[in-house]
């Protein structure tokens, strides 16, 4: 079994782990239309149906 040479001091596996937040997505809320139920940002109209708290918001291109 191959082993580490060395162990990695805490500070340096917490810098690793630090830069990790960026290639988390951010918190995905599924839209409030029934018939779109697509992954929106919270607070935020979905673009697929322009809908936003069960309401049309903006009129979407089909
Ligand atoms: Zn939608």
């Amino acid at each position: 079994m191959p082993n580490p040479v060395s162990r990695h001091s805490k500070s340096r596996r917490d810098k690793r782990k630090a830069n990790w937040k960026a290639y988390i997505p951010a918190n995905f809320a599924k839209c409030s239309n029934p018939d779109c139920g697509q992954p929106v940002l919270p607070h935020r109209v979905c673009k697929a149906c322009g809908n936003y708290k069960g309401n049309s918001v903006i009129k979407v291109k089909e």
